[in-house]
């Protein structure tokens, strides 16, 4: 167990788990937030939101191979470990959980979790071997770090419905809380990826918001057909030079099922590339 000033970073699963388990028994709610590292506001909401009604707050911070589908960033996801503890130890959690690759998976490793029919349109289609690597990674997590309660983000909304899913079907003890997206002053959702985005980019990228927006505003203003919004949400996208739109999907809220009217809440999703970068977002509507 290391120590950097008062966050402890913990690498070992065997450890984690000791340490979380030492904690509940002496009485403490443990909450955990499971990240990938390289940490902006939206991972600190995270955090925060565990630290206003956990005692401890547990952070893991792995990027997890198995989640990167062949061609994707792995090599190049941003990993600033040092600047991530500086801003943990700040904020007040507990425990870093850092595990290497090989604690992870270690020689031998061949088990991974199957996911369902939410796991497969979407994100699933595009990222073909994501969500298993997702599901895979996080039901080991949560093994090692039994805590009370996991905090997700919104953000990434199919991977909500996904983690649900997992702690459902295989009975896992712990509570899910997704929290609200955070983000940019001008809209454009918070991620490690942005990081990719050059200044002409980044500029453009609010336009997904934007697109959110309007369809919003549509809706508010009467209109239900899915297909008329979706063609201005592209227009609008276009005009701005986002040209590789991969999808803008109506969902029934809490659902992976598309809807082609609008008429109880809609969760909006979008996936774009801009740059290098591969964006995604979401609003929900109506
Ligand atoms: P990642 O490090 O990208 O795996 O993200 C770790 C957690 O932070 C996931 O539950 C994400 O959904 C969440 N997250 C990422 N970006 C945001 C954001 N802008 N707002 C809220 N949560 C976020």
């Amino acid at each position: 167990m290391l120590k950097t000033k008062s966050i402890k970073v913990i690498n070992s699963a065997a450890d984690i788990h000791a340490a979380v388990l030492a904690a509940k028994c002496a009485g403490a709610s443990v909450g955990f937030v499971p990240t990938m590292g390289a940490f902006h506001e939206g991972h600190l909401s995270l955090v925060d939101a565990s630290l206003a009604e956990c005692d401890r707050t547990v952070v893991s911070i792995f990027v997890n191979p198995t989640q990167f589908t062949p061609g994707e960033d792995l090599e190049k996801y941003p990993r600033p470990l040092e600047q991530d503890l500086e801003m943990l130890e700040q904020r007040g959690a507990w425990l870093a959980f850092v595990p290497t690759v090989d604690e992870m998976y270690p020689p031998g490793f061949e088990s991974y979790v199957e996911v369902g029919s939410v796991a497969q349109p979407w994100e699933g289609a595009a990222r073909p071997t994501h969500f298993r690597g997702v599901a895979t990674v996080v039901l080991k997590l949560l093994q090692m770090v039994p805590a009370d309660r996991a905090y997700f983000g919104r953000k990434d909304y199919q991977q909500t419905l996904v983690v649900r899913r997992l702690i459902e079907d295989f009975d896992l003890p712990i509570a899910l809380r997704v929290c609200p997206i955070v983000r940019e002053a001008d809209g454009l959702a918070m991620s490690s990826r942005n990081a990719y985005l050059d200044l002409t980019e980044r500029e453009r990228a609010a336009a997904l918001w934007q697109a959110l927006l309007l369809a919003e505003r549509r809706r508010a203003a009467g209109e239900t057909s899915v297909a008329a919004i979706r063609n201005e949400m592209n227009e609008h996208l276009a005009a701005v030079g986002i040209d590789d739109v991969e999808y803008i999907a109506f969902l029934a809220d809490n659902t992976v099922q598309e809807v082609s009217t609008i008429a109880s809440p809609t969760v909006v999703a979008i996936a774009a590339r801009v740059g290098r970068a591969r964006l995604i977002d979401n609003h929900r509507i109506g």
